[in-house]
């Protein structure tokens, strides 16, 4: 068994492999370790402590999906509950929908017995702050567009320091069974309503048990465009190795024309338990686990120049 995580799934991955240890599923690791990470506050960019859209609102989207079935539940656009991931999870199992999104996924939450919370933290409110002096928001002149204003944050948000992240997990047990989930507070100062890749099951999320799982984080908008995350699954269906599959999937990025191009980052399995993660970013890691190790192992992810190849 094994589960394959983003850097900061490491305080959610002992708590999944411990999941499986103890002859929980795959989906029940994922949810389990991403519940950990949308706890923790030192996070800024899932669940709770996560940074605010441009209206100070923390919106969060979430999505899950199983190996075996193909069965996936996703929510966006989520205020008030700490646990996005497990709402999506409750999405796959209890309706005959997919995705719910803003006022929709937060009334099916409270008929689920989800608690509300506050999920605006000082800290994620500070920097939230901070981020329209940084980028000169307030400098605009007063004629200029709101909209356009907006666009200095983008431009900012282009570092992925400063306003990406999201957690990926995916997770094989010893059986072959395969799940994946994804959780993120999204692009910060992001228009409100605006959804990632990483409720879009295909984009930033995506699995089958016969051939291997792929997750997302970085610029969302990219990898809806090239629908990033099947493509790994595509790759690997088609015959290639994991390796391969990834580097063609992020080389597929280089077709979309896009004024901040860049930022992508993929965390990937095959169906024997091979883990493999791929960035633009050279300084980028991932972490995995398997069932005999006591500690996981944090690796540098396989480094792919994006060059676009249209502007
Ligand atoms: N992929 C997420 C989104 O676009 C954010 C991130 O991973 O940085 O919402």
């Amino acid at each position: 068994m094994i589960v394959v995580a983003s850097a900061n799934g490491r305080v959610g991955i002992k708590a999944a492999i411990e999941v499986m240890k103890k002859g929980g599923s795959p989906i029940d690791a994922v949810e389990a370790g991403i519940r950990l990470v949308e706890s923790n506050l030192e996070d800024h960019s899932v669940g709770k402590g996560g940074l605010p859209n441009l209206a100070g609102e923390v919106e969060l989207d979430a999505s899950i999906m199983d190996g075996d079935t193909l069965a996936a539940g996703a929510v966006g656009a989520v205020h008030g509950f700490e646990h996005p991931i497990s709402i999506a999870r409750r999405v796959m199992e209890e309706l005959p929908h997919v995705f719910l999104v803003g006022p929709g996924a937060e009334r099916f939450a409270k008929e689920m017995g989800f608690e509300p919370t506050d999920l605006l933290t000082p800290e994620a409110k500070e920097i939230w702050a901070r981020g329209f002096v940084d980028s000169d928001f307030y400098s605009a002149p007063e004629r200029v567009r709101y909209l356009e204003r907006m666009r200095k944050l983008a431009a900012m948000a282009k570092d992925p320091e400063k306003a990406h992240g999201t957690v990926n997990f995916i997770a094989l047990d010893d059986h072959g069974h395969m799940a994946c989930g994804v959780s993120t507070s999204g692009w910060a100062w992001k228009y409100p309503g605006r959804l990632g890749d990483s409720p879009v099951i295909g984009a930033g999320n995506y699995c089958d048990s016969r051939y291997g799982g792929a997750a997302c984080t970085g610029r969302g908008e990219m990898a809806i465009r090239a629908a990033t995350a099947h493509s790994v699954v595509m790759y690997l269906k088609a015959g290639l190795g994991i390796q391969e599959a990834g580097i063609r999937a992020m080389n597929d990025l280089e077709d979309l024309v896009d004024e901040y191009f860049g930022g992508m980052n993929i965390v990937a399995l095959d169906r024997h338990g091979e883990p493999a993660a791929f960035s633009d970013n050279p300084n980028a890691t991932f972490v995995y686990m398997t069932g005999d190790m006591d500690e996981p192992v944090e690796k540098p992810r396989t480094y792919v120049e994006l060059k676009p190849t249209r502007r």
